[in-house]
């Protein structure tokens, strides 16, 4: 299984993987001497597409069962069935349940398989997206990747995943309490609701419950630890809000993407809320939560540089508004032309250097204020949630607090970090850095 992008594709990925592994098949950790290789792939920016084609490529003469789906096998089928005979199978967005059959179909014909249902088809569909009842294999015993919807119906001016992903379809309530209730007993402690925008969930479903109903009820059942991604900002209501801050399950942690701080730019890329709203947003649940007696909000986003016709001006107003928040982390691209979105038709002549120089100046900020976020936690008591022993030191333990902060403490003489995975402990914090805090187990 190769993943890229995001982690409605991790999520997908590992209900593919339950998919091969109930029919016998074995996950391995290269695709060198692998019998099938199944890539999930990403089409938001650029880089990720030409990595994925140059990968398939090179799979010429593996003389595996080269299978390719998720965003670029939605978008480019005929053209990957066309140009890469060695592909196998291609999948669409839609398809994720029925990749099983294509495998066999195509291993039976030795014949290339496509199986894309349109955005158009799936909406009509009716049965949910997603079955709940299909098995499943997760990264970490512990922690549950839970799909609530799928698709889009935003229309962001750069983005493309409306058009790959399709248009929104939530996951029957029922359906989501279900999978909560079979996650918990398999003993998982943490579970992340994912969407596109989860803030739409039940919309599309007449007279149906939504999203701050959803989360009471899920963080309501018994789950230790939930967590969401993600949050128009232009969709977050004051019942949410108040979900978030009172149940004490949900983390505080929010993924908020606001993208630029320029009202200009907000409403070239169709975001539908102005800087000062996102301020707004951000000073409400920063109080709702305060007030419901939790650790500080981390607040987290995704930025976008260089947006076609963003000035100096706008720019700036974008490091205005992210010192004004203090993001705890922010993901920042560089704007990426996406052919077909209504931003790709226009042009922009600001020189790839200035671009350059306004993401780093954009970064360092961002930097500041992490390591900022990071300093109020020194000689605190945070509940850690551990993973097992660092990936660059088998002597530490790496958890997350409830910001979703990376925490290291030394692993005790007389244990070993299995001891830990997936239980929580509390952290005496010592060291405050700018993407880890570091102490010591009490
Ligand atoms: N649905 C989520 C995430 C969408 S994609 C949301 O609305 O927040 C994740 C991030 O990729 C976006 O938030 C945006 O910051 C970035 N992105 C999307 N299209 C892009 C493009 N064409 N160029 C650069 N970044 C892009
Ligand atoms: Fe893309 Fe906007 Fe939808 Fe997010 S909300 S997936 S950025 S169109």
């Amino acid at each position: 299984m190769i993943t890229f992008g995001c982690q409605m594709n991790k999520s997908d990925s590992e209900r593919i993987d339950g998919m091969l592994n109930a029919l016998g098949g074995e996950a391995v950790a290269s695709s060198e001497g692998a019998d099938i290789i199944v890539f999930v792939t990403c089409c938001v920016r650029e880089a990720a597409d030409e990595r994925l084609y140059g990968q398939v490529a090179s799979l010429k003469n593996s003389g595996a069962l080269v299978a390719v789906g998720g965003c670029i096998g939605q978008r480019d089928a005929a053209e990957l069935a066309a140009k890469m005979p060695h592909v196998g199978v291609v999948f669409g967005t839609h398809n994720i349940m029925s990749l099983p059959a294509l495998i066999k179909e195509a291993r039976e014909t030795q014949a290339p398989v496509v199986e894309v249902i349109s955005n158009a088809d799936a909406a009509e569909a009716e049965h949910p997206a997603l079955d709940p009842e299909a098995p499943l294999r997760r990264e970490h015993a512990w922690h549950a990747w839970l799909p609530i919807m799928t698709g889009c119906n935003n229309f962001c001016s750069y983005c493309v995943v409306p058009y790959v992903r399709g248009r929104e379809r939530s996951q029957p309530f029922e359906d989501v309490l279900k999978e909560t209730e079979r996650l918990i007993a398999d003993g998982v402690k943490e579970i992340t609701l994912l969407g596109q925008n989860v803030n739409s969930y039940g919309r599309d479903l007449y007279g149906h419950p939504r999203f701050a109903e959803l989360l009471r009820a899920v963080g309501n059942s018994g789950i230790e630890r939930l967590r969401f991604a993600t949050s128009h900002p232009k969709d977050l209501l004051p019942e949410t809000i108040a979900a978030f801050a009172e149940v004490p399950a949900i983390m505080p942690a929010l993924h908020l993407p606001v993208q630029s701080g320029s009202d200009r730019v907000l409403a070239a890329m169709n975001r539908r809320y102005t800087a000062k709203r996102y301020l707004e947003l951000i000073d409400s649940v920063r109080s709702a939560v305060l007030a419901a007696g939790k650790e500080p909000v981390a607040f987290s986003t995704d930025i976008i540089v260089g947006y076609p016709g963003e000035t100096e001006e706008d720019f700036e107003q974008t490091l205005a508004l992210a010192k004004a928040v203090g993001f705890a982390q922010a993901f920042t691209f560089m704007y990426s032309k996406r052919e077909g979105t209504p931003a790709a038709a226009h042009d922009d002549d600001t020189p790839r250097e200035v671009i350059q120089e306004r993401f780093d100046r954009l970064v360092e900020l961002v930097q500041q204020s992490a390591w900022d976020f990071n300093q109020q936690f020194l000689n605190q008591g945070l509940p850690v949630l551990f993973e097992g022993s660092s990936k660059r030191d088998a002597q530490m333990l790496a958890g997350r607090g409830p910001g979703n902060q990376t925490i290291h403490a030394p692993l005790p003489a007389d244990k070993q970090a299995s001891d830990f995975s997936g239980k929580l402990f509390p952290v005496h914090i010592t060291e405050a850095k700018t993407w880890y805090l570091r102490g010591t187990l009490l």
